[in-house]
C-alpha cells in the first residue's frame, strides 16, 4: 500500500533519515521543518500521514497537531506523534491534542511500518465513505453531519483473556467511559460473540493459555458483519514482533504491558471515536441513497429510480424469456380533491393510494410515483392476460372503498389504468409509451377503467 507521508522534526538529520528510511519502501515523502511549515504543506497538498516530532521550537508539535484537527482542510489526516521521551504522560497529551499514535525514538523499523500500515488502511476506508457521502451532498441529499461531536460513551466491548488479574485491571481503567463489558477466553468464541452483538472494540490478550490471540485478526476480518469492528491488542514487551504482525493481519491498535490506565482508557477511546464516525458515516450515506430514490410524500420510489430500474427488468425478461407488463395509473380528477378539500387532504389520498396499491402487488412487482398523481407498476414475469388481472384488483381496491382525509371525513376516488405488455425490441421509452398512450385512452373513454395497449 503506498501513500504519502510528511514528516516534520526541526532536526534535519532526523529528517533525512526517516525519510529515507520510508522511501526505501517507496512511500511518497515530503519534509517540514517546523510546524508552520508543516500545517502550510499539509493545507496544500494534504498528505495520507504525518510524521509529527514533539519537541520543536517555536510551535511544538501538540500544537501543530491541534491546529490540524482545528482546520477542515487537515483534520481528518492521521497524525503519529514522534517523542524522544518514552514516558507515558507525553503519549497521551499526544492522543488528547488528536494524534493517532506516537511512536518513541529511536524509532523501531516494524513498528514504523507496521503503524503506518495500518493507519493507511484505515484513512482509506474513511476517505471512501467521505467521498461517498459528499457525492450524496451534490444531489442535495445527505442528511446530517459527519463530523459532530460524537458520543463515545457506554462502548460495548469484547474482551479476550482468561486472566482474571487483567480483565479486572482493563475493567478498572475503563470505568470513565461505563463500558459494556463482555469477556471470552478463546477466539472461536470472540468470532461468534462478535458475530451476533455490535461490538463497538474487541480487546485481545497475545497471552491465552489455551490459544494464539493473534487468530483473532484472521477470524474477525474474514466475516463480514465483522470486518471493521477494531481489534486492539494487549503484548508485552518481548511480543514486539508479533504485535507487528497482529497489525499486519488487521488489528488497529495494540498496548503494552505493564498496562497504562491512562493510556488504555485514551486508546480504547480513539478507537470507539473511529468506529462510531464510520457507522454515522455508513448510516448516513444508506439513508441518503435511499432518498436519492423515494418519494418523500408517499415512499415509494421516485422516477428517477423508475427510470434507471425499468431498462434493467426489461433486459431480465428478455434474457430468461419471460414476459413483463407495465401499468400506468392515474388517478381521476385529482385536482377537484385539491379543490374541494384542500391540498392536505389531497396529499393523504396519494399516500392512501400508494399503499393500496402496495399491499395489492407481490414483493416482486414494482411501484413508483411517475409524478404528481400518476404512478407506474412493473409486473415481471407476468403476460396480459395475468396483467388485466391485477389492474382489475387494483381498480377495485381504490374505487371500492371511500379514501380518509383526515378532518373532512371520506372521499370516492377513482383511478384510469393504461396497460403494455412487453414486445419484441421494445424500448423503456416505447414501453412506457404504450402504456401512457392507453392511459389516456382511459380517461377519453369515461375513466375509472383500464384500456389495453
Ligand atoms: P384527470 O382525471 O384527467 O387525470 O384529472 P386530474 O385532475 O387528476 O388531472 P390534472 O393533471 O389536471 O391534475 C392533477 C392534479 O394533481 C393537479 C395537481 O395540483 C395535483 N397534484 C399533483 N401532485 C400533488 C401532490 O403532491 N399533492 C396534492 N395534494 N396534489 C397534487
Ligand atoms: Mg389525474
Ligand atoms: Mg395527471
Amino acid at each position: 500500500m503506498s501513500g504519502r507521508i510528511l514528516v516534520v522534526d526541526d532536526n534535519p538529520l532526523n529528517v533525512k533519515l526517516l525519510a529515507a528510511r520510508l522511501t526505501r519502501e517507496y512511500y511518497a515523502v515530503t519534509t517540514a521543518s517546523n510546524g508552520l511549515e508543516a500545517l502550510n504543506l499539509a493545507q496544500q497538498e494534504p498528505p495520507d500521514i504525518i510524521l509529527l516530532d514533539v519537541m520543536m521550537p517555536d510551535m511544538d508539535g501538540y500544537e501543530t497537531c491541534r491546529r490540524l484537527r482545528g482546520d477542515p482542510r487537515t483534520q481528518h489526516i492521521p497524525v503519529i506523534m514522534v517523542t524522544a521521551l518514552s514516558d507515558a504522560e507525553d503519549r497521551i497529551k499526544g492522543l488528547e491534542a488528536g494524534a493517532q499514535d506516537f511512536l518513541s525514538k529511536p524509532i523501531h523499523d516494524v513498528a514504523l511500518f507496521a503503524r503506518v500500515r495500518s493507519l493507511l488502511r484505515l484513512k482509506m476506508v474513511m476517505d471512501e465513505w467521505r467521498m461517498r457521502h459528499s457525492t450524496g451532498s451534490s444531489f442535495g441529499i445527505t442528511t446530517g453531519q459527519y463530523d459532530e461531536a460524537l458520543d463515545v460513551n457506554k462502548p460495548n466491548i469484547l474482551l479476550v483473556t482468561d486472566d482474571p488479574l487483567e480483565h479486572d485491571q482493563i475493567k478498572q481503567a475503563l470505568q470513565p467511559l461505563h463500558p459494556k463489558l463482555h469477556q471470552v477466553t478463546q477466539t472461536e468464541a470472540a468470532k461468534n460473540a462478535a458475530r451476533s452483538a455490535d461490538y463497538d472494540l474487541v480487546i485481545c490478550s497475545l497471552a491465552l493459555q489455551q490459544d494464539d490471540g493473534l487468530r483473532i485478526c484472521p477470524e474477525l476480518r474474514g466475516q463480514e458483519q465483522t470486518r471493521h469492528v477494531p481489534i486492539l491488542l494487549i503484548g508485552d514487551q518481548t511480543d514486539y514482533e508479533r504485535v507487528a504482525r497482529g497489525l499486519d493481519l488487521g488489528a488497529n491498535d495494540y498496548l503494552l504491558e505493564p498496562l497504562d490506565a491512562t493510556e488504555l482508557l485514551a486508546r480504547v477511546t480513539n478507537q470507539v471515536r473511529f468506529r462510531r464516525s464510520y457507522e454515522r458515516l455508513k448510516q448516513s450515506y444508506e439513508q441518503s441513497l435511499s432518498l436519492a430514490v423515494t418519494d418523500p410524500l408517499t415512499g415509494s420510489f421516485n422516477r428517477r429510480y423508475f427510470d434507471n430500474h425499468l431498462p434493467r427488468l426489461m433486459e431480465r425478461g428478455v434474457s430468461l424469456n419471460k414476459p413483463l407488463a407495465l401499468l400506468v395509473i392515474d388517478a381521476d380528477h385529482f385536482k377537484r380533491i385539491n379543490d374541494s378539500y384542500g391540498h392536505a387532504a389531497g396529499d393523504a389520498v396519494l399516500q392512501e393510494l400508494a399503499n393500496r396499491l402496495l399491499q395489492n402487488l407481490r414483493p416482486s412487482d414494482f411501484v413508483a410515483r411517475y409524478g404528481g398523481e400518476e404512478f407506474v407498476v412493473v409486473l415481471p414475469e407476468t403476460d396480459n392476460a395475468t396483467a388485466q388481472g391485477i389492474a382489475t384488483r387494483l381498480l377495485e381496491t381504490v374505487g371500492g372503498k371511500p379514501f380518509n382525509i383526515g378532518a373532512a371525513g371520506e372521499a370516492p376516488v377513482t383511478v384510469s389504468i393504461g396497460l403494455a405488455g412487453m414486445q419484441a425490441n421494445d424500448t423503456p421509452a416505447t414501453l412506457f409509451q404504450r402504456a401512457d398512450q392507453a392511459a389516456y385512452g382511459a380517461k377519453q373513454a369515461g375513466r375509472n377503467q383500464i384500456v389495453a395497449a
